[in-house]
């Protein structure tokens, strides 16, 4: 609103200037206007008055060559005399200085005369015709059409007023140039001139009331200030109405800078025309898009690296395999630090890659080292510019948090091994025996086949520990397992069952076939010196139980028939091989 007031003041203040300059120049223009009056007055009455001298000067020189006059003078006859006079008015006759005839003339005129001569030339006297300078002479001059109605004349002469206000003896009558004069309580504009045929000072002014002319510009004054009103009515609402524009215009674009100040990034400002403001609007529009989309680059970014780091950190807890996680932890690193690209290398070899390694800056190496990966690099290319602060934080973490992860899964994976694996053979031990098992029969209950197992124990193993001690029964444990390893295939599982008993599962293998695989162990075994601790050589046995599918159908039948077949073994005096007896032998024994 203040802006629309400041508007107001700008647009009034000059126009009420120039009003002011106009009413100055009219009024002025009004008395210019009553001068140059005057000035046309005083000229056609001066003009009239000296016609009418120069008449009288006529009528002064045709009487005095009239031949009438002559007569009536010759014969001293007055009525013809007053007859003439009476044709010419003003007239008289001076003969040797005295009246002859006529009226004599007033004290204030003007007088021509011309002299009256015989046929011999002989001064009878002069006529003289005079124009009184005298009420009735100004009131004509002063009907004069030439003349305006307003201006009225006057006629000072010898200090005295002959025709108009007293007072204007005491007033300096101002001549050549109008001027203001005062007259009792009235000022009057007034120009004089004097008349050369009048008689000593006689000077004529023509004057008008100054009341007038003021009347005349006040008039003129308040038609200007009425039209000044109306157009300082129609510059307000102009004004106003554009003042009401700008601050509208103002408000949009201060309300959208609001918006966006507060978050509202769509918020743009209405664009019309082409003006500075229209321009203004396109420029701040122009900035709020860019913005928005900046934002908009910058959620998105946000979003992808909050999603890299879920990735991340759900690969981390989902798996423990290195060789899964690795791949991820580079993928995952390379988008939420904005890397062009980066490259996983393990002992000089390239295990993975993402985005374009090949471009970018100067790489960044991270060592993932731990025990198990000590070897492992990862090589970050950052963009040309650098990686930023974010960034730099963001690999560090990843970096320490990818550590820790690939620790845990080392871990992880020895635990898993502990967790089926014998420590002293490092066979398989029975749990991961029962599981291989049983797998393996569902396996063949689908799709067909045989399996068969050989439980094995050692022959009164209790001596050699009573005899050469627990360590050197470990060793004999520990020897027993070589014999299987060697005595086996890779698709078979030689497991540690438990103390000195000993499982193998063979898959694709008959009862037969079992029997060959115990009996090249048992063997084996028998012809095996054994070095122990602390320094004797033994020699052990084993007796071998061997049960196969589908002879037997379950996991528990099979390992129970196996276990039968191994105390048949012991107790038909050990180091032998015996297979279960078949099923209907069992039930019927
Ligand atoms: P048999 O011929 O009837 O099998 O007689 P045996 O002496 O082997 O008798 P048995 O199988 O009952 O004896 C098992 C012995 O093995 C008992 C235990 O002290 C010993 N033993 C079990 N586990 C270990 C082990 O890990 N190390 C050592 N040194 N001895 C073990
Ligand atoms: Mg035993
Ligand atoms: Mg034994």
């Amino acid at each position: 609103m203040r802006l629309v007031a400041y508007f107001l003041l700008l647009a009034l203040l000059p126009l009420l200037g120039a009003l002011w300059a106009f009413s100055e120049v009219a009024a002025r223009g009004e008395v210019d206007r009553a001068d140059a009056r005057l000035n046309a007055d005083l000229r056609v009455t001066v003009a009239d008055f000296t016609r009418r001298v120069q008449d009288a000067e006529q009528s002064a020189a045709s009487l005095a060559r009239a031949t009438g006059f002559h007569q009536a003078l010759a014969a001293k006859n007055r009525g013809a005399l007053s007859r003439l006079y009476r044709e010419v008015p003003n007239a008289a006759f001076f003969s040797a200085g005295q009246l002859a005839a006529g009226t004599p003339p007033p004290a204030l005129a003007v007088r021509r005369s011309a002299r009256v001569v015989d046929q011999n030339r002989d001064t009878l006297g002069r006529v003289v015709v005079s124009v009184p300078l005298d009420n009735e002479l100004v009131e004509e001059l002063g009907s004069n059409p030439g003349l305006d109605a307003d201006d009225a004349l006057a006629l000072v002469s010898g200090g005295r007023v002959v025709v108009g206000e007293t007072g204007l003896e005491q007033a300096r009558l101002p001549v050549e140039r109008p001027g203001d004069i005062r007259i009792g309580n009235e000022t009057f504009r007034a120009l004089a001139t004097r008349l050369a045929a009048g008689p000593g000072e006689t000077t004529l002014v023509a004057l008008t009331p100054k009341s007038a002319i003021d009347a005349q510009a006040e008039q003129l004054r308040r038609r200007i200030l009425f039209l000044a009103a109306m157009a300082l009515f129609a510059a307000a609402i102009l004004t106003y109405s554009l003042g009401r524009m700008i601050v509208r215009s103002l408000k949009a674009l201060s309300e959208a800078a609001g918006a966006i100040a507060r978050g509202n990034f769509s918020s743009r400002v209405p664009v019309r025309g082409g003006d500075e403001f229209a321009s203004l609007g396109r420029a701040f529009n122009h900035m709020a898009s860019e913005l928005e989309a900046r934002i908009e680059e910058l959620a998105a970014e946000r979003t992808k690296t909050r999603d890299a780091i879920a990735r991340f950190g759900e690969t981390l807890s989902a798996t423990h395999n290195p060789y899964v996680l690795l791949p991820v932890i580079l993928e995952s690193m390379v988008e939420a630090t904005g890397a062009v690209g980066g490259t996983l290398v393990s002992e000089g070899e390239e295990l993975a890659r993402a985005g374009r390694p090949e471009a970018g800056g100067e790489p960044l190496k991270i060592p993932l080292g731990n025990d198990d990966q000590a070897d492992n690099v990862l090589v970050l290319v950052p963009p040309e510019e650098g990686f930023g602060e974010d960034a730099t934080h963001l690999v560090h973490w990843l970096t320490s948090q990818a550590r820790t992860a690939l620790e845990n899964a080392s871990l992880h994976r020895r635990l898993e091994l502990e967790a089926v694996t014998d420590g002293l053979t490092e066979l398989p031990n029975r749990r991961q025996f029962e599981e291989s098992l049983a797998t393996e029969l569902t396996r063949v209950e689908r799709l067909g086949g045989s399996l068969a197992i050989i439980l094995a124990d050692l022959d009164d193993f209790k001596h050699v520990n009573d005899r050469y001690g627990h360590l050197a029964g470990d060793d004999v444990i520990r020897a027993f397992a070589d014999v299987l390893q060697d005595n086996v295939r890779g698709i078979d599982t030689a497991a540690r069952y438990g103390g000195e008993e000993f499982a193998v599962l063979l898959p694709e293998t008959g009862t037969e076939g079992a029997e060959r695989v115990a009996e090249r162990i048992r063997a084996a075994m028998a012809e095996r010196a054994i070095e122990t601790y602390p320094g004797a050589v033994v020699t052990v046995t084993a007796s071998f139980g061997i049960a196969a599918y589908p002879g037997e159908p379950t996991q528990e039948a099979l390992i129970a028939a196996a276990d039968a077949a191994l105390y048949r073994a012991k107790a038909a005096g050990k180091n032998k091989v015996v297979r279960a007896e078949a099923a209907a032998v069992r039930r019927t024994a």
